[in-house]
């Protein structure tokens, strides 16, 4: 079954100096790192090194930024035929600031991702009317989101959301979560959504059923290396947090939801689905970066073994 992603795509420039600067200070800093970022991208890269089909569809600005991220894009190996060039915004783009004790710093120009719309998904029936799972984050526009979910579910595919970054008036996304089949928030992400912190498994099933009200079926509720807790309509659990050697925990969520995507397509049940995807998060932090971090299908299945 293939999967679509249909998101951001960014180049993060991360700058890592002793100690970030104040305002109107100038400092010297050690290193600068250029990788390719957002959430869409990370998930479909996710996807594509645990060996799943799929398709990244976004928008890259007619820019500096724009080549190197299609390269790095090819580099990985990820299909790029969906990715638009875009004439009229700029590449998205993160300026990370990293100091020495983790502290950091990030200014996010959403540019070419904020221009997405609903004719990025008009144009490209071939991969929205046959797609048996659609990824949605939300660093792109709510309307383009909504426009895909329907046009998806219409079609008989299933949608996953993970409503992040969750914005503050969490109101504007009842039509999304309504639309969604699957909806994957983190700690922070569930207490805006439902009101209630998910600190332990039973504070978790009790967000998961509030999560179900808003409209997904199935609710899953990440809580980083304190494990995660699913619910669908017919069974619910607590998987525990795989035991690793974390060093950085950028982008544990969109591997999670790489490998729960991976996992459902190839037909898994939600709770090995879930289980796969815990493994692959938890892999995610064992090395730095955000898409670079992503592990594959060799190193999930020692996981888990
Ligand atoms: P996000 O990156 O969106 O904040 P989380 O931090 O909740 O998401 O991570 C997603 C999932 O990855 C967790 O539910 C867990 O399964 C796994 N994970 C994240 N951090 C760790 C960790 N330190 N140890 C083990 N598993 C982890």
């Amino acid at each position: 079954m293939d999967i679509v992603v249909f998101g951001s795509i960014n180049m993060d420039v991360s700058v890592y100096g002793q100690r970030l600067p104040r305002p109107g200070e100038t400092l010297h800093a050690e290193r600068y790192v250029m990788a390719l970022g957002g959430k869409g991208c990370n998930q479909a890269v996710a996807v594509h090194r645990l060996g799943g089909r799929v398709d990244l569809v976004g928008r890259l600005g007619d820019d500096v930024f724009g080549a190197m991220a299609r390269r790095q894009m090819a580099e990985l190996g990820l299909d790029d035929e969906y990715v638009a060039v875009d004439p009229e915004h700029a590449t998205a783009i993160a300026m990370i600031g990293v100091a020495d004790d983790g502290d950091n710093c990030i200014s996010v120009v959403g540019g070419a991702n904020l221009a997405l719309a609903e004719s990025d998904v008009d144009c490209r029936p071939e991969a929205f009317g046959r797609t048996g799972i659609l990824m949605l984050q939300l660093e792109i526009p709510l309307a383009a989101n909504a426009y895909a979910a329907a046009r998806v579910r219409a079609a008989g595919g299933r949608v996953i959301l993970d409503p992040a970054p969750v914005p503050p008036d969490h109101s504007t996304l009842s039509g999304l979560l309504a639309a969604a089949d699957i909806v994957t928030p983190n700690e922070g992400e569930t207490e805006t959504l439902v009101g209630l912190r998910p600190q332990s498994p039973e504070a978790a099933a009790e967000a998961a059923r509030r999560l179900q009200q808003l409209g997904p079926a199935v609710a899953v509720v990440t809580m980083g290396a304190a494990g995660v807790f699913f619910a669908t309509p017919d069974e619910q659990g607590f998987v525990p947090p795989f035991q690793v050697a974390a060093v950085d925990s950028v982008a544990a969520g969109d591997c999670f939801n790489g490998g729960l995507a991976f996992a459902l397509a190839r037909g898994d049940g939600m709770e090995s689905a879930v289980r796969f995807a815990a493994a692959c998060g938890a892999l995610a932090t064992t090395r730095p970066g955000a898409a670079a971090a992503a592990p594959d299908l060799a190193e999930v299945a020692r996981l888990l073994a």
